[in-house]
């Protein structure tokens, strides 16, 4: 299946679902991808079938760029509704990301002060305090958990180093509610074996599995998954919550989209906690 690897440090704009019109800003290489995780559902493919050769780019190089798009946008008169941190990889793993925040902040109040600054990460930096410092600051701090279950983290995220749950869902909550889940619910089945030489730190349990079997089963939309997920919604509170599901092509065969229904009813029941949620299918 083909995946995308995104220009750096600027792309798009491009019509996000979720987000409207979105400038992206890439804090990876140009040519590969560097993620904290390597989930099998990735639009920019495994980690392995990506290794850079390129450097990241320097904070100057993604304030020039910022502002040589901005000022085209502005002339253009076609302003973005959100400059949006994401494409190959973990932004906030970039050495300054502080400061690009600071820089972006600054260039969009400058340029388009109507438009967000939006980033879009999957939460393993956020004991970084610099990190979170600067994740208080933006507008949309949006932050993947996708599920609580330790084993199918190693299954569908597959964290490159040490992950631990429930110091991420602490993490989540020293935010105070300037924070919005975002988590992927799918069905389908995984087989392990084609893609797990780089794959995650396991626990012995999970390892004995996979020696067991190859194939798994990723389906997170039962009351097994989202049961205990609900939970740890609600002890970290966040502002907003976003279900969605597989949208593009995806590294890994036999996943599988979940349904309208399952994401309605998951998204009714955040909802019934007192907090926002939309589903995007
Ligand atoms: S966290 Fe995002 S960029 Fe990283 S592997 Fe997962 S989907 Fe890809």
């Amino acid at each position: 299946m083909s995946t995308v690897i995104y220009p750096s440090p600027i792309f798009g704009p491009i019509h996000s679902r979720r987000l409207g019109i979105s400038l992206g800003i890439n804090l990876q290489p140009a040519d590969g991808k560097v993620c904290s995780f390597d989930c099998i559902y990735c639009e920019c493919g495994f980690n392995s079938d990506h290794r850079p050769t390129l450097s990241r780019p320097s904070r100057q190089l993604v304030a020039q760029k910022l502002e040589e798009q901005l000022q085209k946008m502005v002339a253009d008169k076609q302003l973005p509704d959100v400059l949006t941190f994401a494409g190959n990889g973990e932004p906030t793993s970039h050495p300054h990301f502080a400061e690009i925040i600071d820089d972006t902040i600054r260039l969009r109040d400058q340029y388009c002060p109507d438009a967000k600054v939006c980033v879009l990460s999957n939460a393993t930096m956020t004991h970084r305090p610099q990190v979170h410092d600067a994740l208080m600051r933006v507008d949309d701090n949006i932050l993947k958990l996708d599920t609580v279950n330790p084993d199918y983290i190693r299954l569908v995220d597959r964290p490159v180093g040490h992950y631990d749950v429930r110091q991420i869902i602490d993490n989540l909550k020293a935010f105070h509610g300037h924070v919005i889940i975002q988590t992927m619910f799918m069905r389908g089945t995984f087989n392990v074996q084609c893609s797990m030489v780089n794959g995650p730190t396991s626990s012995a349990r999970f390892d004995l599995q996979v020696k067991e079997r190859s194939t798994f089963n990723v389906d997170n939309t039962g009351e097994a998954f989202v049961g205990p997920w609900l939970e740890a919604v609600k002890e970290i509170q966040p502002q907003q919550v976003m279900v969605y599901t597989i949208d593009r092509e995806t590294p890994a065969h036999g996943l599988l989209k979940a349904t309208h229904e399952q994401l309605d009813a998951i998204r009714d029941r955040v909802i019934a906690l007192g907090i926002p949620c939309t589903a995007s299918y």
